[in-house]
């Protein structure tokens, strides 16, 4: 038997028998790429010229200045090729489904993002490639249907359970089982069975490499705190890999929703409504009920709208290396308007959690610390959700007729 990657009590592999040879096929081609120098340079050598790498890490000298306490850096994953650190992950997986001799891939997505960004790896692999994507976000997410489609994806709507994510999910890994022979499941974040979790963080952590080295070069010290939003825990991961064994504070922040007493949230980790459980063929943290039934979230973003959350950052927690914390709804429209007016920057609803988190502390730290955070995305997707929730009369009309059937 194979290392089923376990953190802890977390992690696994908990899937069919019959899907045990494919998981050991990538398990092997993902442990052999990694040992093969050529793999990572081949991997640097796609990510600058396609996507946006090394990424800038920008000082934020007006919010600095604002709060009067640490020197806040910003890491630029916004700058990436479709918008967000998503592309890190596509693109390594679609070289090691080169390195399998494997010509179609497939994926799930919920807002679309990583349907998208696994439908661009797949136009310049030239891999065919089908995403599954649940009925009701079909219907929410029009302009990435478009996209995924004029890139020469298929798009399955999924009608069963309640046509969101993780019936999309659930219909991915049928599809898999029955087209083994030629099809790899890009997983979009670090959760799901062994080797994902490993396999995503691995390629993420690419923005922690390069944080640590600009701010090294930029600064001659090491920051005292690094901010990233949680979901799957994709980003959060990807730039805390380079800081783990150096004396600095991790910070990961869940969507607090309408706040943790509400219950309408999605904080696996802050809060104390998740519990641990098995489900989509890993272990870790989930927000279920007593029966193990999901319970619904809820996020202003949808990015961060997810019962489960990576067995990685669930050991981190654990064994006290990182702090895990929540931002409203409300206190991330706050952070994404300052940024916005001060810096000039745009991110994404998901990545300004993190921003919240890190406003509420940057007071309180002294003027020669440093904290670096993390924009996963940029937030030009989010502008409906964002004009919705600025609530100006003046754009109601704009919102109301362009809107219509889009994400609200
Ligand atoms: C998808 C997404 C996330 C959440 O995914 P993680 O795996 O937790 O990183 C965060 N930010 C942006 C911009 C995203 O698109």
């Amino acid at each position: 038997m194979k290392n089923r990657g376990y953190y802890g009590e977390f992690g696994g592999a908990f899937i069919p028998e019959i899907l045990v040879a494919t998981f050991d096929e990538l398990v092997d081609a993902f442990e052999k790429a990694k040992n093969d120098p050529s793999f990572w340079k081949e991997y640097l050598e796609i990510m600058s010229t396609y996507s946006c790498r090394p990424t800038p890490l920008t000082p934020a000298e007006n919010l600095s200045h604002y709060f009067g306490g640490a020197q806040i850096f910003i890491k630029r994953e916004d700058l990436n090729h479709t918008g967000a650190h998503k592309a890190n992950n596509v693109m390594g997986q679609g070289l090691l489904v080169k390195r399998m001799k494997k010509t179609r891939v497939i994926a799930e997505t919920g807002a679309g993002q990583h349907g998208v960004a696994t439908a661009t790896m797949a136009a310049k692999f030239g891999f065919r490639c089908t995403i599954y994507m649940g009925e009701v976000d079909v219907k929410r997410q029009r302009p990435n249907v478009f996209w995924m489609q004029r890139l020469g994806a298929e798009v399955i709507p999924v009608k069963d359970g309640t046509a969101i994510l993780k019936d999309a999910i659930n219909e991915a890994f049928r599809d898999w089982i029955t087209h083994m022979d030629d099809t790899h499941y890009v997983l979009g974040t670090a959760c799901g069975p062994h080797p994902f979790p490993e396999m995503v963080s691995y390629f993420q952590s690419i923005i922690g490499q390069e944080a640590r080295k600009q701010i090294l070069e930029k600064e001659g010290r090491l920051p005292k705190r690094v901010f990233a939003c949680v979901g799957g825990g994709s980003n959060a991961l990807g730039i805390f890999k380079a800081f783990l064994d150096d004396p600095v504070e991790l910070v990961g922040v869940e969507a607090g929703g309408k706040g943790l007493p509400t219950g309408q949230h999605a904080s696996r980790l802050a809060s104390r409504d998740g519990s641990i459980g098995v489900a989509q063929g890993y272990k870790t943290f989930f927000l279920q009920n007593n029966d193990g039934q999901m319970k619904e979230t809820h996020s202003v973003a949808a990015g961060l709208d997810y019962v489960g959350v990576s067995p990685i950052l669930s050991s981190l927690k654990e064994q006290g290396r990182i702090r895990v914390e929540s931002a409203t709804d409300q206190e991330v429209i706050d952070a994404l308007s300052l940024t916005l007016k001060k810096e000039g920057l745009i991110p994404a609803l998901e990545s300004a959690h993190a921003f919240a988190q890190a406003f509420k502390e940057a007071g309180k730290l002294n003027r020669d610390d440093l904290i670096i955070i993390n924009q996963s995305g940029r937030g030009d997707k989010d502008i409906f959700t964002i004009a919705d929730a600025f609530d100006d009369p003046s754009w109601k009309e704009f919102i109301q007729e362009k809107a219509h059937g889009y994400t609200l």
